[in-house]
């Protein structure tokens, strides 16, 4: 099947992009790399008139990083994300998360901007964003704002972005300090959506207590969630005593919405998501420990 016809705009600032988006209405859509849009127009799941593509928009690309945090530009590719030695030492569970999205081919084309504004339950970067406390940024013909990931995420491949409104960047903010980060996801094949997953990321103190930590679970809800009751549990308690496999039961203890698919009834799926959080956890504090 072929995308239904549609009218192609390739415009030269991320200003004229919005301008566009106004002008257009519901019939326009942004493209940046295509990875989940065009296989959607290509089933005809999506049908839009106008697509506004990002890819001469050079102001939307780049890694920095400013003081504690790293920018990326929204139409930065997750390729690039794997490459960047900020991104490696600055916000290592986003460099870690990146080969696990996909195929080369699709971390050659797919962008940071497109997985976020994408929002797919099942998806790494949204999860790591909701794990870090992201902030994205977004321009709209009503200026600039900065959107928290804890208010981001809204529903099932819905975002609180406006239709005329763009990503322009992510701010991934450091942990410094003895902090170790881990993410494990269980997929059916290399390259799949994950069936369930879980980022990690934990700071440790002198004692190597639990100083600060946070859990991103994917594929386990209509968004990505935080275990903030697990993770409010293990502030103050020395590693030492911090169980893997319990940590993973009360992290997905209390998600109420596990869908059951071809691939897994609910109940699995809430097993699989304890097992990733209990590896993850272990990963993430030996890091630490090691620190
Ligand atoms: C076979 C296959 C396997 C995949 N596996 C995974 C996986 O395991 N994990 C994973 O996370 N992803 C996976 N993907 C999806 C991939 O990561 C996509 O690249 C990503 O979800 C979307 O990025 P994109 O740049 O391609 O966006 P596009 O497909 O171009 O756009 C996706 C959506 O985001 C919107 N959008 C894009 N950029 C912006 C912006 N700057 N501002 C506002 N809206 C914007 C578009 O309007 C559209 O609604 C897979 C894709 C395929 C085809």
């Amino acid at each position: 099947m072929k995308p239904a016809a549609f009218e192609y705009h390739a415009p030269a600032t991320a200003d004229e992009a919005i301008a566009l988006l106004a002008d257009l209405g519901d019939e326009a859509k942004i493209i940046a790399g295509g990875q989940s849009l065009v296989p959607m127009l290509a089933l005809r799941l999506a049908v839009f008139e106008h697509l506004v593509d990002l890819r001469r928009l050079d102001e939307l690309r780049g890694i920095e990083t400013r003081g504690d945090a790293v920018r990326i530009g929204a139409a930065t590719t997750h390729a690039e994300v794997g490459r960047s030695e900020d991104v490696r030492r600055g916000v290592p569970l986003l460099a870690r998360a990146t080969p696990l999205i996909g195929h080369f081919q699709i971390r050659n084309r797919g962008t940071i901007g497109g997985a976020i504004a994408h929002a797919d339950a099942a998806a790494e970067y949204p999860a790591v964003a909701l794990a870090l406390d992201a902030e994205i940024e977004a321009l709209s013909p009503r200026g600039r704002r900065t959107i928290p990931a804890s208010e981001f995420f809204t529903g099932m491949w819905t975002t609180d972005l406006a239709a005329d409104e763009l990503v322009t960047g992510i701010v991934f903010p450091m942990w410094r300090g003895r902090c170790g980060f881990a993410i494990e996801e269980f997929a059916r094949r290399s390259g799949d959506f994950a069936m369930a997953g879980a980022a990690v990321a934990v700071r440790l103190d002198a004692d190597s207590r639990v100083e600060r930590c946070a859990i991103g679970l994917f594929g386990l809800a209509a968004t990505p969630v935080r275990a903030t009751e697990a993770e409010a549990g293990l502030v103050g308690s020395a590693v030492d005593a911090t169980r893997a496999e319990e940590i993973g039961r009360v992290a997905t203890a209390g998600l109420t919405a596990i869908s059951s698919d071809v691939h897994g009834s609910a109940d699995y799926r809430r097993r699989v998501g304890a097992a990733m959080v209990a590896r993850a956890w272990r990963r993430a504090v030996e890091e630490a420990g090691n620190d």
